[in-house]
């Protein structure tokens, strides 16, 4: 079996990380590694950000890992929140408070055009490798759903008519960003396996 650290402590990543991976593979999240330290997101771009974090935990263990950023990228406000995404409401940040503070600047805007965008750092012995997904979609003006965490409720993929928090997460599965970023990284741990 190969285990391999998710630089994380986000429960709702780390489950849709777990629904992805191949029998022969398994990850231990930051606290289940006995890593108990929040590692900040200081850089100005999810690249910069998920080398920092995959940078740390290997300094930390020693052993291969990787962690991911993503970030929401609204068109009609220039990208935000971007790699803000999970401080966009400042110290009152919270899932409810950001989506608030989104739909406010999204007000009487008709572009809602919008992309989820997640990058991956696998950080291995030597060296590290990068691998980024994207989901393309728009912002609704109400929240739909329950499910899953984050922007989920106000973010409907492109070829969907449900917001994220109204799927399953296997239907989350079929659209999003982290399962393109995670099929990259599968692929390229199966073809290290066998070389
Ligand atoms: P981070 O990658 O943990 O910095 O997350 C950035 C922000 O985007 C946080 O507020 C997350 O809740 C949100 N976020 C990350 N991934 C998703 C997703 O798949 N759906 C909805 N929101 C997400």
């Amino acid at each position: 079996m190969n285990t391999l650290i998710f630089a994380t402590n986000n429960k709702n990543k780390v489950i849709e990380i777990r629904s992805l991976l191949p029998d022969n593979f398994t990850i231990k999240s930051l606290s289940e590694a006995g890593i108990n330290i929040d590692i900040p997101e200081p850089f100005e771009t999810l690249e910069e950000n998920a080398i920092e974090k995959a940078e740390v935990i290997f300094k930390l263990t020693g052993t291969a890992g990787f962690a991911e950023d993503t970030g929401l990228e609204v068109d009609a406000l220039n990208g935000e929140p971007g790699v803000r995404s999970a401080r966009y409401a400042g110290n009152e940040r919270s899932f409810e408070n950001n989506i608030d503070k989104l739909h406010k600047n999204l007000n009487r805007i008709k572009d809602r055009s919008a992309r989820f965008r997640t990058v991956i750092c696998l950080r291995e012995m030597k060296k590290h490798n990068i691998f980024e997904g994207e989901c393309k979609g728009s912002i609704c003006s109400e929240r739909h759903g329950s499910s899953g965490f984050g922007y989920d409720p106000i973010f409907v993929p492109d070829g969907s008519s449900k917001t994220f928090a109204q799927m399953s997460l296997s239907e989350k599965n079929f659209f999003s960003h982290r399962k393109k970023a995670m099929d990259k990284l599968i692929a390229f741990l199966k073809r290290n396996e066998k070389a």
